[in-house]
Parts: C-alpha cells; sequence; structure tokens
C-alpha cells in the first residue's frame, strides 16, 4: 500500500514575460534566455522587454495572471513547508558520512538523506514532493532545531 500523493507545480508565475522562460545549466548549447512565443533570444538584450520591469517593447508581450501568481506563491509556500516537515523528520544530527531513509511526513514515501563534512542532501522519491542540499560548516551538528524556550520566569 503505497498511495503517493502527487505534488503538482503551476506554472512559474513571475513577473516576467509568460512567454520567457532561461534555460539552464549555460554548459549547454542551447541554454540562456528562451521565447515561447518565438522571438529569437540570440542577440544581447533580446531578452530586455521581457523583463519584470521592460526595457523596450514586444508585440507579444503577455502577464501571469494575478490567480496564476497567487497559485505559484501558494505552491512555493507548500513546497517550503513540506522540506521544513521532512527536515524534523531526520535523526538529528546525522552523523558524519552515512547517509539513511526515514518515512516522508508529508506523503509517507521515501525520504532519503545524507550528510558529509561540508553538506547534506535531503530528497523524498515522491516526485515534486521537497528535496535540498545543504552547505554546512565543516563538522557542525546538522540538522539541529532550536529548542522551543521554556520562559522560566521564576
Ligand atoms: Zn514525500
Amino acid at each position: 500500500m503505497t498511495a503517493h500523493l502527487a505534488f503538482p507545480r503551476p506554472p512559474k508565475a513571475s513577473k516576467h514575460c509568460r512567454h520567457y522562460s532561461y534555460k539552464l545549466p549555460i554548459t549547454l548549447p542551447d541554454s540562456g534566455p528562451h521565447c515561447a512565443a518565438g522571438h529569437d533570444m540570440s542577440a544581447p538584450g533580446a531578452a530586455m522587454p521581457c523583463m519584470p520591469e521592460p526595457r523596450g517593447a514586444c508585440c507579444d508581450r503577455a502577464e501571469y495572471t494575478d490567480q496564476e501568481r497567487a497559485a505559484w506563491r501558494a505552491a512555493v509556500e507548500a513546497s517550503q513547508s513540506r522540506l521544513a516537515a521532512a527536515l524534523r523528520a531526520l535523526p538529528s544530527p546525522i552523523p558524519l558520512r552515512t547517509s539513511g531513509t526515514v518515512k516522508c511526513p508529508n506523503c509517507g514515501g521515501a525520504l532519503r538523506y545524507a550528510r558529509w563534512r561540508r553538506g547534506a542532501e535531503v530528497g523524498c522519491d515522491t516526485d515534486g514532493c521537497c528535496g535540498a542540499r545543504f552547505s554546512i560548516a565543516a563538522d557542525a551538528d546538522w540538522p539541529v532545531f532550536a529548542q522551543a524556550k521554556e520562559e522560566d520566569r521564576s
């Protein structure tokens, strides 16, 4: 019984033109700015009309709607909450040079983690659930959560 939830991502509704995207990594030949409406983005500055504060005009400029922007913001916040919950589910601290798996608190799937001297990674197997890499000071305990301080007013 592995009922994995789906975590669909709405369009990344930024303040750029909705046709604009930027392909990474820059080492690939087709990386860089792209226009879904077909405008040539290869010249320096060609993407300036696509920016949140456009310089130059484009006849195909199209904005995301407020609803799309709200849906994107909500998805980002939900994603951050899933990651925070995932971190709280990890052993604390994770011993150096170890890895393991715990049950994901968000979806019940496999939440994998690894810790090395200057970093750590956590990621859920479920598509779109949560995951991140962290740079951590060498030999620092991680993750460590501040205990909710009981006010001691005697
Ligand atoms: Zn998960």
